[in-house]
């Protein structure tokens, strides 16, 4: 008689999940536009508006155990944020697999940290930006150093980021002295998402990958409600092909950056959208 109200078809109890949601609303280091804490509500609420039944891998999402846990109590303080996030990742369930709605991109380092910790983890990063820096903002938990931050954690085997087209010198210097490797938005579009992704996955060559979607990597075309919106971005049909590719392995998902305040329900739709075909290709197998 009623209707929950957390992501749809997402009815499941904890103890019973192989999915689990859990809203990260931080966006205490927001750079230019702020309101991604607003972001994971917009995604459960534009998530109602899909059918249950995925007719591409022929599965009904209603059969899946998806847990909504909510959303976490993360403050404006960018250290108690990260440190909630980490007794949030050591909280959930080894079998279930998290999906992650943010919130800014600082709230993907320490769920890098945490998944490591069962094993060796390959982050994929969706970007238009590097965010390799050193600090940002007087502080070194900005959302422009979240690639820099999940480098550094222990256990992190392999890094990629797809979708580049931002940074600053000293960030295109530090990623081409270390060795780190990056994809751009122009490779996408010239040589096709396929080819750039087999070459990012050959060169992460991990069994364990965790997939960091920034919504800014997509083009503002198609995504325009994110902190910082960059043009000549990936297609959505770019992103869907990497859920499609790297769903099977992923033992994880973000999806940050949208700040709804910007949408006219576009972004927050393509959000939940992503994140259902991630849920229903990986229940695929
Ligand atoms: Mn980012
Ligand atoms: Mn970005």
């Amino acid at each position: 008689m009623f209707q929950r109200c957390g992501f749809a078809d997402a009815d499941a109890d904890l103890q019973d999940a192989a999915y689990v949601v859990v809203g990260l609303p931080f966006d205490g280091t927001a750079s230019f536009r702020s309101g991604s804490r607003e972001g994971p509500d917009a995604i459960r609420l534009a998530s109602f508006n899909f059918e249950s039944y995925d007719f591409n891998y022929d599965l009904d999402l209603s059969d899946i155990a998806i847990c909504d846990l909510g959303n976490m109590d993360l403050g404006a303080d960018p250290v108690y944020a990260e440190e909630t996030i980490k007794e949030c990742i050591a909280f959930l369930p080894d079998r279930a697999v998290p999906i992650f709605l943010g919130g800014e991109h600082s709230i993907a380092p320490p769920i890098a940290e945490g998944l490591a910790e069962t094993g060796s983890l390959g982050v994929l990063v969706l970007d238009a930006h590097l965010d390799l820096r050193e600090s940002f903002g007087n502080t070194r938990y900005s959302h422009a150093c979240a690639s820099r931050r999940i480098l550094e954690k222990k256990g992190i085997g392999a890094y990629a980021s797809i979708g580049i087209r931002s940074g600053s010198k000293e960030e295109f210097s530090f990623a081409k002295e270390g060795g780190i490797p990056y994809y751009t938005s122009r490779e996408v579009h010239e040589r096709g998402i396929d080819d750039v992704l087999e070459r990012a996955i050959k060169k992460m060559n991990c069994e364990r990958i965790y997939l960091s979607i920034d919504l800014d990597a997509i083009d503002p075309a198609f995504a325009p409600a994110v902190g910082n919106p960059e043009p000549f971005g990936l297609s959505t049909w770019d992103v869907s092909r990497v859920i499609e590719r790297v769903a099977p392995r992923a033992v994880g998902l973000d999806i940050n950056e949208l700040t709804p305040a910007y949408d006219h329900g576009q972004t927050a739709l393509l959000a939940a959208r992503l994140a259902r075909q991630f849920i229903a290709r990986k229940a695929k197998g």
